[in-house]
């Protein structure tokens, strides 16, 4: 089956064609790294993962970007709240946003770039804004005028006229309200809110709106046209639609991206999880409960990367149990060598399907349920490219000290020849739950 992906943009799913044959740009909206992320978040950069790894699945080359906003209104406020220079402060976040990400199994970007570090990109953007009459120069900055983007609101389908009566004729602010469509800064003019964060540029003193930073390093890292932007739904109006306008008006090109795809909400009693709603979880708070990183990928995938849903610790707790037993069960396999064609080709044809990966899961476990299927292990191995749950990894069982002591002590007694004393802390470590064997390394245990 060829691969399918929906695309915000025409709100279809599409046969799939890369611009340039056999390779494909991807672009996702990294993080604000004016904070530590929450899982919220980390939904959408599984997402990203997900369909990297249906990409090179389907032998693809891909190369996928991820973005730090490390300059715009928040880091700005927020490093002077805590009076630390803003490159000083977004180094923590940003070096929690790489732990994260590891710890979640999602694979190196090709690159990951930085706003404060792509300035120039982003003033030649705004020169030829300004040369070609779409920008103009306002007393605190430099402003997009929508209402020359024709195409303005093709992404979000929004009513233009209607968001344009609630709208004032420009905001400065990077966030504005998504009821009103009004022309965007691209550029800030310094004032003294901004402190020591400025650049002198040609544009003069000041700095950049957040919309014109993903236009300029995508462009930069995929070309002026590209396969696919990713981000979460909230970003489809204004930042998208905006990164749109830039871009298609700047690079004559139209249209920018091919296929926009966006990532649904991770909900807390129906509502989105969010830093200012402060219904949020952080990946350590959830390894603080006793969950793997994996638990939560695996959560995850269990739903469509489109739909919202709910995060109760009851529901991850659920996959950790679910995930704790397909493990168990992988474990008892033996490699055949061989491969089950048929389970697989009903696994492709599930993450070709816009990434159904909830159903592509369901295959998994039909195969692993099926005692008279051949090629588990093999087959177990090429799905986990993309599950990418270390499913053939054996982990280490977890021990408490009490037990570790016993195994300690069983272990002094052993090579004290002390066969008696041996085995009655065997028969005490087996009463507390576990299987005991002798290797080399000495005794080792596993949870009955
Ligand atoms: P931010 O740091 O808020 O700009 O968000 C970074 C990325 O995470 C964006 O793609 C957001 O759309 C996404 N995101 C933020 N909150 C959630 C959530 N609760 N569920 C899913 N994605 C989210
Ligand atoms: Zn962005």
């Amino acid at each position: 089956m060829t691969l399918k992906l929906y695309n915000t943009l025409t709100k279809k799913k599409e046969d799939f064609v890369p611009i340039k044959k056999g390779e494909v740009g991807i672009y996702g909206c990294g993080p604000t790294i004016y904070d530590f992320i929450h899982i919220g978040n980390i939904r959408a950069y599984v997402f990203y993962d997900l369909l990297r790894r249906v990409l090179d699945y389907n032998k693809l080359k891909t190369k996928f970007i991820i973005n730090l906003t490390d300059v715009d209104d928040k880091t700005i406020r927020d490093s002077q709240k805590e009076e630390t220079p803003l490159g000083e402060f977004t180094k923590t976040f940003e070096e929690g946003f790489l732990f994260d990400i590891k710890k979640m199994n999602i694979k190196d970007p090709s690159v990951i770039c930085k706003a404060t570090e792509h300035i120039e990109e982003m003033v030649n953007l705004i020169k030829i804004l300004l040369k070609k009459g779409i920008a103009y120069k306002a007393e605190d900055g430099i402003y997009f005028s929508i209402d020359k983007f024709k195409d303005y609101g093709k992404l979000s389908k929004i009513d233009l006229s209607q968001l344009r009566k609630n709208a004032s004729k420009r905001v400065i602010n990077d966030e504005y309200d998504k009821d009103s469509a009004n022309d965007f800064a691209l550029w800030k003019f310094w004032d003294e809110k901004d402190g020591d964060v400025f650049w002198e540029t040609e544009l003069g003193k000041g700095r950049p709106g957040w919309h014109i930073e993903c236009s300029a390093m995508s462009s930069k890292y995929l070309g002026n046209q590209f396969d696919i932007h990713m981000g979460g739904e909230d970003l489809i109006f204004p930042h998208h639609e905006n990164e749109i306008a830039q871009s298609e008006a700047a690079l004559d090109v139209n249209p920018w991206v091919k296929v926009w795809m966006h990532n649904g909400w991770l909900l807390v009693d129906n509502k989105k999880m969010s830093k200012s709603k402060g219904n949020f979880y952080r990946l350590k708070d959830i390894v603080e409960k006793g969950f793997s990183p994996i638990d939560l990928r695996y959560f995850y995938l269990t739903k469509n990367y489109r739909q919202s849903f709910n995060f109760t610790l009851k529901n991850l707790d659920a996959s950790k149990t679910a995930l704790k037993r397909l493990k168990n069960k992988i474990q008892e396999f033996k490699d055949d060598k061989k491969i089950n064609k048929e389970y697989l080709s009903e696994f492709e044809d599930a993450i070709n399907d816009d990434l159904n990966i909830p159903t592509a899961l369901q295959v998994l476990w039909k195969l692993v349920r099926d005692e008279k299927a051949e090629g588990k292990i093999k087959t177990i191995k090429k799905m986990d490219k993309i599950f990418g749950l270390d499913l053939l990894k054996i982990e280490k069982v977890e021990i408490n000290k009490d037990v570790q002591d016993l195994i300690d002590k069983r272990d002094v007694a052993r090579k004290e020849k002390d066969w008696a004393k041996s085995d009655e802390l065997r028969d005490k470590i087996i009463e507390l739950g576990y299987e005991v064997a002798d290797t080399p390394e000495g005794t080792t245990v596993k949870k009955k």
